[in-house]
């Protein structure tokens, strides 16, 4: 018989098919043929600076260089700068947290970070990152940027009183991308909506400009002095984080950030000799339970949600993988714990399920989703997911001894997270999938930002910033310093355009 869990990988498979021969192709496979840009150019712009990406880094990158006094044009997919955004980012030693009192050591923080990562980061980055913060948010700030005042540790998530809030839900486009687009294109900048970088151009071994194509599809080459991949990373495509992390096929990863971070600022530096370094870096984001027709997410939930740090979590194989509240120790823990499992599934009990259940189907969640699963007994919900019965059922069992002892004796799952045993049928079990804002890193880069092959040496006019290379973090995101993805983007596009300015 054809499982959903059948179902569900023949299609992840077929869809990494179909991502090959349509031209997505495995990172240790052949790219696809390109187009012959260079045939179709219809317009060529000279500017000093190309930046590929109007998000906040792009747009750090090019207000700094327009005081620069460079000719500098953005070029960006996206049709407006309206979309959901940070809330906040990071600094240490603003206005804002001198007029609060706010004293934070630099040193302790950095210090703090690399022993979190076993030293596997550059202490240094983090260093330079964090000494310039201060002074940048003044720079936002000055530069039209607006900040509600609040700073704080992000709802008592963090240890340090790092983060600097935007007004607003998500909406930094109102308050960031705006006023910092308003004072680009004020003092001579141009951006260019709905075009998108496709290839960059080389003489040499350098990068001396790209070509883009336009909403007429029209192809414009661009040449500059240097180009800035500024391009988000490849967080918003299922088919590259399937290629680039093999744990997360199809269907496995859901982006709850930017479609248009893709890849395509990857692939480009790539092609000529940037080194991918994806694996080795992290996601913003955690796992959940996402249904194809509605949201039951109540019960995937791993830090929002209390009911999903209540439920029990198990694998493929019916067995329990790690505390389902690891996500109060730190962040990125139960995205990494998924990662070491081919399948994750919360499972909970109609009880437990209460009226969450009926209200998710109120709301057009479908029972029969492939990521929502069932059975009268805990055997009929084994065979539904795949599971061996034994197993599950022994996980259950123990689980509910756990809850009745008041103590997991397997995870330490804290004891205020073991209010439910499931006994009664039917029996549900959501499937996880790991739902992101976006990939965090992916090219590696030097401290000034610029595009580095495997043997450390830059290629000469590529810089690649914010998501798209940033090298903070190894395989987990952290948020005990809050807000330090934000606070690296504007940070890595100023650098690069520092450098940029320092040796054009
Ligand atoms: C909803 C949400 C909330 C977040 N909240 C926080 C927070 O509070 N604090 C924090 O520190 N971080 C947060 N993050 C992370 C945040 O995304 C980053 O800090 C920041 O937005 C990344 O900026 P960026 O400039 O590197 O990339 P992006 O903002 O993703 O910009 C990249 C741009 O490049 C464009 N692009 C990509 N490829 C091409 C191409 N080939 N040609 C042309 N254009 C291209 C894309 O369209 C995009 O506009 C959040 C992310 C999301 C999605």
């Amino acid at each position: 018989m054809l499982t959903r869990k059948d179902f569900l990988k023949g299609s992840a498979t077929a869809a990494l098919a179909a991502t090959t021969v349509t031209g997505v192709a495995l990172a240790d496979e052949a790219p696809a043929e390109q187009p012959d840009y260079a045939a179709q150019v219809s317009e060529t712009k000279d500017v000093d600076l190309l930046i590929i990406g109007a998000g906040l880094s792009g747009l750090a990158a090019g207000v700094q260089a327009i005081d620069d006094g460079f000719k500098v044009t953005i070029i960006d997919t996206i049709k407006t700068l309206e979309r959901r955004g940070p809330e906040g980012l990071a600094g240490v030693g603003s206005f804002l947290q001198k007029e609060q009192g706010i004293d934070l050591d630099v040193n302790e923080i950095m210090n703090r970070d690399a022993k979190f990562f076993n030293y596997r980061l550059d202490p240094l980055t983090w260093k330079d990152m964090l000494e310039a913060s201060g002074a940048n948010i003044d720079w936002l700030a000055e530069k039209g940027v607006v900040f509600t005042g609040q700073v704080d540790n992000y709802r008592d998530m963090g240890e340090f009183d790092t983060f600097h809030w935007f007004p607003g839900d998500h909406v930094a486009w109102q308050y960031y991308s705006t006023p910092m687009a308003d004072y680009f294109t004020g003092h001579g900048g141009e951006i260019l909506f709905e075009t998108t970088g496709v290839d960059l151009i080389t003489d040499g071994d350098a990068v001396v400009g790209a070509y883009a194509v336009n909403a007429e599809g029209k192809v414009i080459q661009f040449n500059a002095k240097a180009v800035v991949l500024a391009t988000g990373g490849c967080g918003g495509s299922q088919e590259e984080i399937a290629k680039r992390f093999r744990t997360l096929p199809v269907g496995r990863y859901f982006c709850d950030g930017y479609f248009t971070d893709d890849g395509s600022g990857l692939n480009m530096a790539l092609k000529v000799g940037g080194v991918d370094v994806c694996i080795q870096r992290c996601f913003l984001g955690g796992v959940s339970c996402v249904c194809d027709d509605g949201d039951l997410r109540a019960f995937g939930a791993t830090r929002g949600g209390s009911k999903g740090l209540n439920c029990c979590w198990v694998n493929q194989n019916g067995e329990r993988y790690c505390n389902e509240a690891s996500a109060l120790e730190f962040s990125g823990a139960p995205l990494n714990a998924f990662m070491a499992q081919e399948e994750c599934y919360s499972i909970f009990d109609a009880a437990f399920a209460g009226d969450l259940l009926d209200k998710a189907i109120a709301q057009g969640a479908d029972p029969e989703d492939v990521n929502f699963f069932s059975g009268e007994t805990l055997e009929e919900l084994a065979a539904a997911i795949g599971a061996d019965p034994e197993k599950l059922a022994a996980t259950i069992a123990q689980y509910n001894e756990y809850v009745e002892a008041g103590e997991d004796k397997m995870f330490n799952k804290p004891a205020e997270y073991l209010s439910a045993k499931f006994e009664t049928g039917p029996f549900f079990a959501a499937r996880l999938v790991a739902v992101c804002h976006g990939m965090v890193g992916g090219l590696l880069v030097n401290r000034d930002f610029q595009v580095v092959r495997w043997d450390f040496s830059p290629i000469a006019g590529l810089y690649a910033t914010g998501t798209e290379s940033n090298m903070n973090y190894r395989e987990t995101y952290t948020i005990e310093v809050p807000g330090t993805d934000a606070c690296n983007t504007v940070y890595s596009g100023r650098r690069a355009a520092q450098h940029f300015a320092a040796n054009a």
